[in-house]
């Protein structure tokens, strides 16, 4: 497997450079099943745009062609597939890639039954304000490395482990060293230092801290829970995220992880292009989010619910209803130390009633979708070719066969 996507890697990389000319162009054949998640999207399945028996043509970073492989043109090469299928790149569009130290004794004694709250971060912010620039980018890199080999082809990166402004400003100058999709965190947890005056820390989040971050990133998120005394109340990410937002910054919320809260209603009232976790919703939420649909994605993270053995999100409910959805893998040390999308397809399906197609849908276009991305998580003539292969013949394989090493992404 490994000597096949080497070799598709290095044919398709031979089409981009300026030294090759106007005609080099390569074929992909032998596509069993292409998913282009590019079709009408009355249904899941439609949606999906599956093409069965499919080629594609690849030129100068663009993808040229895309049809039944009986009708394909001529191209100057050719690279067979093998009867293994093609989908989208995952875009895993909630994750909190960068940090130091290990929590791994926290998650064994969870599960023993310690309950989670949120005050085991402050843990990760110690051991990362210890660590250097390098070390911190050795492990982000690493997991980087990590997530490319299961198909994932765009990611989102938070800070929220530095939670002082010279921290905050490093991890998100680390997080843009690697990807565009970056989000100022301050507002993750209240650290320690501040436990006694929260009213200061938001007044630092939204002041000088915002004004370090703002330059290195697109997004501001902050952590709505009103159940952990760690996080933030209605009012106080109303007041950082509005103050990211005057600061040119694009909202994104987690909110209604723990416990029913304000979450949600926030995140629809300021057009927040995302709200995260949604675990517990009233029906004033889910109809608000229908209400938003074409502009707020309520992200799943069941990562999060299989990592601390809680309840999953009803997906089921939020779909029928009419809310765009995601998935995503929220990967962090605390509460879902994973960053595998073809896991987290899995997890959709089996625990939280999604069909394959939904779930595949909801890790591609759905979360490119939350990261108001029109280019990325399909394939389609004029876009880019940002996807992954399937060592199988078809993709229901992503959640028939979990934690299989069967998918990466194309390129690796
Ligand atoms: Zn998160």
């Amino acid at each position: 497997m490994r000597d096949f996507f080497g070799a598709l890697r290095a044919d398709i990389a031979e089409t981009k450079g300026d030294a090759y000319s106007e005609g080099s162009s390569v074929l992909i054949a032998d596509i069993a099943e292409l998913v282009t998640c590019d079709g009408p999207g009355e249904t899941a399945e439609s949606a999906l745009g599956i093409i069965g028996d499919a080629a594609l043509i690849h030129q100068h970073g663009e993808v040229v062609w895309i049809g039944p492989a009986t009708e394909a043109p001529a191209a100057d090469r050719a690279v067979s597939l093998r009867g293994r299928t093609m989908v989208p790149g995952f875009v895993d569009s909630h994750t909190h890639l960068i940090f130091a130290g290990d929590r791994s004794a926290e998650f064994a004694a969870r599960m023993t039954g310690v309950p989670y709250d949120g005050g085991g971060i402050a843990t990760t912010v110690a051991a990362t304000r210890a660590a250097t620039d390098e070390q911190l980018r050795d492990l982000l890199h690493a997991r980087l490395a990590e997530l490319r080999r299961q198909g994932t082809t765009t990611v989102e990166i938070k800070s929220g482990y530095g939670l002082d402004v010279a921290a905050e400003s490093r991890l998100l100058g680390l997080a843009r060293e690697v990807t565009d999709e970056v989000t100022y965190l301050g507002g993750h947890v209240v650290p320690a230092e501040y436990r006694s005056d929260r009213a200061a820390y938001v007044d630092l989040v939204t002041t000088e801290m915002l004004r370090a971050c703002a330059p290195h990133a697109r997004w501001v998120d902050v952590f709505c829970e009103p159940a952990s005394a760690h996080a933030f109340d209605g009012d106080e990410a109303r007041a950082i995220l509005t103050a990211g937002m005057a600061a040119g910054l694009l909202p994104r919320v987690h909110g209604n992880q723990l416990a029913p809260g304000p979450g949600v209603q926030l995140a629809v009232e300021l057009g927040a292009a995302s709200v995260d976790h949604c675990t517990y919703l009233t029906g004033a939420d889910v109809d608000a989010l229908v209400g938003a649909a074409d502009t707020t994605v309520a992200t799943l993270l069941p990562g999060v619910e299989f990592s601390t053995r809680s309840p999953y999100p009803d997906a089921r409910r939020l779909i029928d209803a009419g809310v765009s959805v995601a998935i995503a893998s929220d990967c962090n040390p605390g509460t879902c130390y994973s960053n595998s999308m073809p896991f987290m397809i899995a997890l959709a399906v089996r625990e939280m009633r999604m069909t394959p197609a939904e779930a595949l849908l909801a890790a591609t276009r759905g979360a490119a979708k939350s990261l108001r991305r029109t280019t990325i998580g399909r394939l389609a003539v004029g876009g880019p070719l940002d996807a992954a292969v399937v060592d199988a013949p078809s993709y229901l394989h992503l959640a028939y066969r979990p934690g299989v090493p069967i998918v990466r992404a194309l390129g690796v």
